[in-house]
């Protein structure tokens, strides 16, 4: 029985002739959760970063979604956008997940943008880490943001002249895309895009 992964309703499903072949994409979530989505497709172009996707609007919804996903550690939530993720970033050469810090990843016990490309199918390249070990919570927000940059490239990474697609869950200030992009640019990447699921 198949039911929706958000509301636990059973998926109501007649009998269709992609269902008959074998070909029919398994539904994850009923169509009351489906709408509840607004895809946006939000494109922007900056210098940093060449350019960003940003696949859905940040609503109540999506709000609902992550804090089940990241923060209840509903892993099976990552099917939910498997199937757009693939679309959008089949074919890119090099894909970079958004590093989560260590200590963060063994509390929340799973790197979440790894596991929604993990699902997609998307193959993916972990080039950066997180370069602060300061614990969050110790200092200011300034503080923070003055110190050392977020991001640095792993010490075995070889960057190309080539287009590198950094992959997150959100894009809000975009300070994490610009240095996460910045450091792929310094380092030798020709062009930096991006893709993030939701444009708070
Ligand atoms: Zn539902």
């Amino acid at each position: 029985m198949n039911r929706c992964l958000l509301c636990e309703q059973q998926i109501d499903r007649r009998p269709t002739w992609q269902g008959l072949l074998g070909v029919e994409k398994k539904q994850h979530l009923c169509v009351a959760c489906s709408k509840s989505f607004q895809r946006a497709d939000i494109i922007e172009e900056g210098e940093i970063f060449d350019r960003v996707h940003s696949l859905y609007d940040y609503n109540e919804a999506m709000r609902e979604f992550f804090h089940q996903y990241k923060f209840l550690q509903d892993i099976a939530l990552a099917a939910v956008f498997a199937d757009d993720l693939r679309t959008i970033l089949k074919g890119r050469k090099v894909v970079v997940p958004i590093p989560m810090h260590p200590l963060k990843r063994v509390e929340r016990t799973f790197a979440h943008v790894d596991e929604l490309l993990t699902r997609a199918s998307i193959s993916f390249h972990q080039l950066l880490d997180k370069s602060s070990t300061d614990v969050m919570g110790e200092k200011t927000r300034e503080e923070r943001l003055a110190m050392e940059p977020l991001f640095k490239l792993k010490e075995e990474a070889v960057i190309e002249p080539i287009t590198y697609t950094i992959v997150d869950d959100i894009y809000t200030t975009g300070t994490t895309l610009k240095q996460a992009a910045a450091v792929l640019k310094e380092s030798g990447a020709a062009r930096v895009e991006a893709v993030t699921l939701i444009r708070a």
